[in-house]
């Protein structure tokens, strides 16, 4: 094996991908000395590193996620800036999953890999666009990695949702969304969809909103949920966490119309399952579609997947020629998004 063949250089540890010659890992499952983070959600972003790497905001989301446990030395690297870490070339690229997601760019015995991290290819007013960097090897994400998975239009969900407001103007909607992206991401939808009143918030969602809002991302007018005034809530749209759409504070609201926004709500037993009246299938991660059309645009030869469904796309890759193959991370779980 030549020394530059990535699989030379970056290899799987049991704390997760590690760039031998940089000595660091990447999202990795445990702290370590030096580390290398795509985005701000829980199986990526873990505290307590000796020193952390990522974009500006990502960082923010760390701090305001872990506090003082965030990380040793948290070393912010803007897109698109190059650092050379004992010769290795890293980089970061904007990903499109969550505000501050970063593909990493790594470049070393002039062969270059890009690590996606979760990504995908929609227009999202959150965050920046994906931005696809041809590579020799593309380190691809899974999530719904099946061709099953093709996602509808934001617009076409954003309108049912709409619809059913004015269809019962007497009730409430409560739609489960995730803490980072997801309920950013429906705000900024519904807001360009026309939608001007308040959005009630149940109080864990408050931080995030908060910080994104911080860095400058409008959300519209946006409201703590408190239980005063029941009345107040007809008609209007509460979101909360996807685990808190059963809990008993909803019976505190008007008749809700349970919703829940989430890529996995194209799975009608998943929603059926969590006593969703109105699934709104919004995803943060690429569909079939997406992941296929970013491995031929990236032109990688080769192809590791991981986090999700990786047979599927290794399957596909390998028919287009590519070598491909499923890299088995510990650590991460089906995102929730
Ligand atoms: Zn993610
Ligand atoms: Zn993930």
């Amino acid at each position: 094996m030549p020394e530059s063949a990535p699989e030379a250089w970056l290899r799987v540890t049991p704390a997760g991908l590690y760039c031998e010659p940089g000595s660091f890992h990447i999202d990795p499952a445990e702290p370590v000395p030096r580390a290398v983070i795509t985005h701000g959600h829980g199986d990526h972003a873990r505290p307590r590193n000796g020193a952390a790497l990522a974009t500006p905001e990502t960082i923010a989301i760390m701090r305001s996620r872990y506090g003082g446990d965030a990380g040793g030395t948290l070393q912010p690297l803007r897109y698109g800036e190059s650092l050379g870490i004992d010769g290795v070339t890293l980089r970061l690229a904007p990903a499109g999953h969550v505000l501050g997601s970063a593909q990493i760019v790594l470049e070393y015995g002039g062969r270059r890999v890009v690590v996606s991290g979760d990504y995908k290819r929609r227009p999202d007013p959150t965050c920046l666009a994906f931005e696809p960097q041809r590579c020799d090897l593309f380190v691809t994400e899974a999530t719904f990695a099946l061709p099953v998975f093709r996602h509808p239009p934001d617009s076409r969900e954003i309108d049912k949702l709409l619809h059913s407001v004015r269809l019962y103007p007497e009730r409430c909607h409560l739609i489960g969304v995730y803490a980072l992206g997801k309920c950013q991401r429906l705000l900024a939808l519904l807001r360009e969809a026309g939608y001007a009143e308040p959005v009630y918030l149940h109080r864990a969602l408050l931080p995030l909103v908060e910080l994104y809002r911080e860095l400058g991302v409008d959300l519209g007018v946006v409201l703590p949920w408190s239980e005063a005034g029941r009345e107040a809530f007809k008609g209007r749209i509460v979101l909360c966490p996807p685990a808190a759409i059963a809990d008993r504070w909803s019976r505190r609201l008007p008749d809700p119309v349970l919703a829940l926004a989430s890529g996995w709500m194209a799975v009608k037993q998943r929603a059926k399952a969590r006593g969703v009246e109105l699934p709104l299938v919004i995803s943060d991660h690429a569909d079939w579609d997406e992941l296929s059309a970013t491995l031929d645009e990236v032109g990688a030869p080769e192809a590791w997947v991981t986090h999700g469904r990786e047979e599927a796309l290794v399957h596909h890759a390998t028919q287009q020629g590519r070598r491909a193959h499923a890299l088995s991370l510990i650590g991460f779980e089906e995102e929730e998004e």
